[in-house]
């Protein structure tokens, strides 16, 4: 193998192993900022959830409060109509008409309101489950960071002297192009496949493959730029 492409293997496998280093610590944090975004949803969802109890809750005891006291009025009515106490009669009899209609329709409604309450009671049970959820979720990504944390940092901290150390070997006209195909995200070697490139298919000559192999040149796939590996 030619020695250029040898120092180019060198600094690209180092690349290959950063670039995964980094990607797998980025995923982590991914993953944590995802579920403290889903944890904010959560608590957002169960604070509207205990708002709807309450205003529902509220509304049934305002409901039941009135039904009690329209009760009370059927009973102290009819109490007057059939002692025979009443200073009207009909007009005591209107009443009790107008009472029984108020009391029918606020069980009507109490019966309304207390299926909105047992729904609003489930909406904040399943608000409930989605935080404990996105808690779990939470925990689960900090763990998985925590585990991998120092690992990571670790090979980290052994693979960029590596790298420094396989770079000080490029040679100097190889920098800025090698600098060059990582800026645009391509990868710095390719195999040859059938006479093409293996990333992107431009067709490699005889010659530049005959050099290549024998180690007496190195070549750039014209195409992508890579070096062609033997
Ligand atoms: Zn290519």
């Amino acid at each position: 193998m030619h020695p250029d492409i040898v120092a180019i293997s060198n600094v690209w496998q180092c690349d290959v192993r950063i670039d995964a280093l980094k990607a797998e610590h980025e995923g982590l944090n991914r993953v944590i900022k995802a579920a403290e975004a889903s944890l904010a949803a959560a608590d957002a969802g169960l604070a509207t959830a205990q708002a709807a109890l309450a205003a529902a809750k509220t509304a049934e005891r305002v409901n039941a409060r009135e039904l009690d006291s329209y009760t009370e009025k059927r009973a102290a009515t009819r109490e007057m109509i059939n002692t025979g106490t009443a200073p009207d009669y009909a007009a005591a009899e209107r009443q009790l008409a107008n009472v029984i209609a108020r009391i029918d329709t606020l069980e009507t409604a109490g019966i309304e309101l207390l299926d909105a309450l047992e729904a609003a009671g489930e909406a904040v049970k399943s608000a409930e489950r989605a935080r404990k959820k996105a808690l779990d979720d939470l925990a689960a990504g900090k763990a998985a960071l925590a585990a991998r944390d120092a690992p990571l940092r670790k090979e980290l901290g052994e693979i960029l002297p590596r790298r420094e150390a396989a770079w000080e070997e490029l040679h100097p006209e190889l920098k800025p192009q090698y600098f060059d195909q990582r800026r645009k995200k391509k990868r710095a070697l390719v195999n040859v496949v059938e006479k093409t490139c293996s990333a992107c298919s431009t067709f490699v000559p005889p010659q530049v493959w005959l050099d290549t192999e024998s180690g007496k040149e190195a070549h750039r796939c014209t195409g992508c730029g890579a070096w062609i590996l033997p």
